[in-house]
C-alpha cells in the first residue's frame, strides 16, 4: 500500500520515515512539508536526526505541499503541528484518504477513534459512525499524546482485572517530545522544567476516552503532573493507582506481564511480542537502557509495590515517546485498520 507522510521533515515525520523504511505492507510514496521545504529534495530539506541512515531513494523524493491534490496514497500518516492538522487532515479524509494523525486537533471529536491499539482496539468501530455522520469515504483516526500512550498500556490490564477508581501520574518527559529543535539547550541542561503546556489536561481527558467504551469515557479520576527532563528519548512515569477490587503488587505485576491484545493475536507487523515488559530489579526501568524494548513499542514497567495512601499499587512505567508515543503507535493503528478492512 502507498503511504504518505504529512509533516515528514519534523521529528515525528522522520520517525515515520525510519519505521516505514522496510515495512512489509506500506511503502513511502509521498512526503510533505510546509512552504519552507516543499519543492526541495527531502534529503536537502530535512535535518535528519534518526540513528539510522536515510535511504537514497527516500532522500531523492521531492517534498510536496500538504494538499490532497498533490498526494497519491492509500494511507496518510500525519505529523503536522496541531494548528495545521485541524483543517488539512479533514481535507484529506473528505477526499477519501485514510488518515492516522499524531496531532491533538481531532483526538476528542466524539466520532474520531483515539487509539492505542492494545488498549482499545474495538474503538475502530467509530469509523463507521464517522463515515455516516461526515458523509465521507475516508477516515480520520488519531493516536494519543505520547505520555498518554505510555500510561494507558499498563492501566489497561489493571482496569480489566481489578477496575480503576483513581490514578495519579507524575511524568519525567524527554526533550524530543517538544519536536526539533525543541527546548533550548540552555534551558534544559542541568534542569527540570515543571510545566508542559496543555500536557496534563491532554493526559487526563485522553486516558478516560481510551479506557472507556466507544463513545463513552471511563469514569475513574486521573490527576497528572508533567515535567520536562534532560533525557533525549523516553518518557518515565511514576504511577499511583487505586483499584475497585483489592489488588496486591504481585497480582498487578502478573496481570501486566501476561497482557496481550488483538495486535498480538493478529500478529500485526509493528506489534511487540509483549506490550508490557515487567522488570523486577529495583533500579529499572531507565530511559537509556529500556526505551528500545520491543523496538520502542513496548512499555517497560518496574518497581511495582504497595501504595499506602491509596491502599493500592504504585509503579514506574517507561516508553519511547516518538515510537510507542507517536509514529510507531500510528503505524500500528494503520495495521489494525487494514486488518479490519478499513483501508
Ligand atoms: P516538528 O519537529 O516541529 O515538525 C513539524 C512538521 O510539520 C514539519 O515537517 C513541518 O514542515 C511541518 N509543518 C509546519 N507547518 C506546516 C504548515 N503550515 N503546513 C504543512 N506542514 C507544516 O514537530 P514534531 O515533534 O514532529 O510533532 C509533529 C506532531 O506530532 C505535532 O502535532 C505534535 O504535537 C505531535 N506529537 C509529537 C510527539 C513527540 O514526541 N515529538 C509525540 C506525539 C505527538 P517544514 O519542516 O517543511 O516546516
Amino acid at each position: 500500500m502507498k503511504a504518505a507522510i504529512l509533516g515528514a521533515t519534523g521529528l515525528v515525520g522522520q520517525r515515520f520515515v525510519q519505521l516505514l523504511n522496510d515495512h512489509p505492507w506500506f511503502e513511502i510514496t509521498a512526503l510533505t512539508g510546509s512552504d519552507r521545504s516543499s519543492g526541495a529534495e527531502y534529503g536537502k530539506a530535512v535535518n535528519w536526526r534518526m540513528d539510522t541512515a536515510l535511504k537514497d531513494s527516500i532522500a531523492e523524493l521531492t517534498v510536496l505541499p500538504s494538499e490532497p491534490k498533490d498526494v497519491d496514497a492509500d494511507i496518510v500518516f500525519s505529523a503536522l503541528p496541531a494548528e495545521q492538522a485541524m483543517s488539512i487532515e479533514e481535507e484529506f479524509a473528505r477526499e477519501g484518504y485514510a488518515v492516522v494523525s499524531n496531532a491533538a486537533s481531532h483526538r476528542m471529536d466524539p466520532d474520531v477513534p483515539l487509539m492505542n491499539p492494545e488498549a482499545n482496539f474495538p474503538h475502530l468501530s467509530l469509523i463507521d459512525e464517522q463515515r455516516r455522520k461526515r458523509k465521507w469515504d475516508g477516515a480520520l483516526v488519531t493516536n494519543p499524546n505520547c505520555t498518554t500512550a505510555v500510561l494507558t498500556l499498563p492501566l489497561k490490564p489493571i482496569s480489566d482485572t481489578f477496575g480503576l477508581r483513581n490514578v495519579v501520574m507524575s511524568s519525567m518527559q524527554a526533550a524530543s517530545g517538544a519536536g526539533y529543535p525543541g527546548v533550548p539547550s540552555l534551558d534544559i541542561i542541568d534542569n527540570v522544567i515543571p510545566f508542559i503546556n496543555n500536557e496534563e489536561e491532554k493526559v487526563q481527558r485522553e486516558v478516560a476516552k481510551i479506557l472507556g467504551t466507544p463513545g463513552r469515557a471511563a469514569d475513574f479520576k486521573v490527576s497528572a503532573s508533567c515535567h520536562r527532563v534532560a533525557v533525549l528519548d523516553g518518557h518515565t512515569e511514576a504511577v499511583f493507582v487505586q483499584t475497585e477490587k483489592p489488588a496486591t503488587p504481585e497480582q498487578v505485576a502478573e496481570c501486566m506481564a501476561g497482557f496481550i491484545a488483538e495486535p498480538q493475536k493478529l500478529r500485526l507487523p509493528t506489534a511487540p511480542e509483549r506490550p508490557l515488559v515487567v522488570r523486577t530489579e529495583p533500579d529499572r526501568p531507565q530511559p537509556r537502557f529500556d526505551r528500545g524494548e520491543g523496538h520502542g513499542m513496548a512499555v517497560v514497567v518496574g518497581r511495582v509495590r504497595k501504595d499506602p495512601v491509596f491502599d493500592g499499587v504504585k509503579f514506574v512505567a517507561l516508553g519511547h515517546n516518538t515510537i510507542r508515543g507517536a509514529a510507531g503507535c500510528a503505524v500500528l493503528i494503520a495495521e489494525s485498520m487494514k486488518s479490519q478492512g478499513y483501508i
